[in-house]
């Protein structure tokens, strides 16, 4: 198996030699062990965390550790009851070609017509059900809510767009980094309302965008993001701090929110989360989401770059915004 791990620690933005590939010899299948080619890798920005020595919600990749997460692929090999060859399983044992090992690490999942496999770690995975949780249990979104979601266009965001939206809310606004991004959660996801935050500062174009202010915002940017939304909340506002990729490569603390006041003047509530801890939705979440796929109440969209060789170059334009939906990598 030919696989990825952390070489060294970055400072900032990673560059490819923190990371290292290797290839490695399997050995033989022990009794309850299955093999399975990898069909795609996840990429998500929590692992930018991970390269820190420092404890998070997910424990630090240790120097010389395969870069584990999310993956997808065919059971080609198994001694193990209740999987089969041919299986398709999700897994964490993250960016290498073939992963094996005992039959509880891996998950069947069945093959949807129209649907790619890759959909497991997004639409139908982590990433939507983080903004299901997010939404419905961290923000108690309401009907009538008038709702911002910063990182509109990225995979939890335009999940969480969509949700709102199928949830009762009376208008949805995103914001994203491209036109071409924005244009999408227009025409594509149905937000009422976009914008480009590199356009204009991001208070100016929300306030432009939100008249009648916020009741909820689900922030994934942190920073300007949080700090504009905290001044167009309406009383008893609730967000859901789901991620700051703002600072997430930054070397300097980051400027704001410098009216933190705004929490007590107006009643809000903000509550952080990790999706790991808020397993209660899941089965929900699956049956929402399942019936709108196969309605067509929700759409998606996923980057696909090609290659095992090229999975840290994915991992880093993700963080650079060159994704649209999930970014993957396809072996
Ligand atoms: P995305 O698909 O949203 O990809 C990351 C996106 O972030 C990029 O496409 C880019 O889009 C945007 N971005 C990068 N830098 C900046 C910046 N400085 N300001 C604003 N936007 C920026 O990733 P995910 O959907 O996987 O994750 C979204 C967020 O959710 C992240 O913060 C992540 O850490 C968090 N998360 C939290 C979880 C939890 O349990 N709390 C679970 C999963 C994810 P653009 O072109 O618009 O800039």
């Amino acid at each position: 198996s030919t696989e990825i791990r952390l070489a060294s620690r970055p400072t900032g933005w990673p560059t490819p030699e923190n990371f290292e590939t290797a290839t490695v010899q399997l050995p033989d299948l022990a009794e309850g062990e299955v093999r399975v080619s990898n069909e795609y890798l996840s990429v998500d920005p929590y692992m930018r965390g991970r390269m820190n020595d420092a404890k998070s919600y997910a424990a630090p990749y240790a120097l010389g550790e395969v870069m584990t997460g999310a993956a997808v692929g065919e059971v080609v090999e198994s001694r193990a009851k209740g999987i089969a060859l041919g299986d398709k399983v999700l897994h964490h044992l993250g960016w290498r070609s073939v992963s094996q090992g005992p039959a509880a690490a891996f998950r069947v999942v069945q093959e949807i017509s129209g649907v790619p496999l890759s959909a497991y770690m997004g639409i139908l995975g982590m990433t939507a059900y983080t903004a299901y949780v997010g939404l419905l249990e961290i923000a108690r979104l309401k009907e009538g809510d008038i709702v911002f979601i910063s990182g509109a266009a990225g995979a939890v965001g335009s999940a969480a767009g969509q949700i709102a939206r199928l949830k009762g809310a009376a208008r949805v606004i995103g914001s994203a980094g491209t036109d071409k991004k924005v244009a999408l959660l227009k025409d594509k996801y149905g937000f009422d309302a976009a914008f480009n935050y590199k356009d204009a500062p991001v208070l100016e174009q929300l306030r432009a965008a939100a008249p009648e202010g916020i009741d909820v915002y689900f922030d994934n940017v942190g920073g300007d993001h949080l700090e504009a939304a905290l001044s167009v909340f309406n009383r008893d506002g609730r967000a859901a701090l789901c991620g700051s990729i703002s600072s997430y490569n930054a070397t300097e603390a980051p400027a704001g929110p410098r009216n933190m006041g705004n929490l007590i003047t107006q009643g809000l509530s903000l509550k952080g989360y990790t999706v790991g801890f808020h397993p209660g939705l899941f089965p929900d979440f699956v049956k929402d989401m399942s019936a709108w796929l196969d309605s067509g109440e929700v759409v998606f969209e996923e980057t696909v770059i090609e290659g095992l060789e090229n999975a840290v170059h994915g991992f880093l334009e993700l963080m650079r915004g060159a994704n649209t939906g999930k970014m993957v990598i396809k072996l």
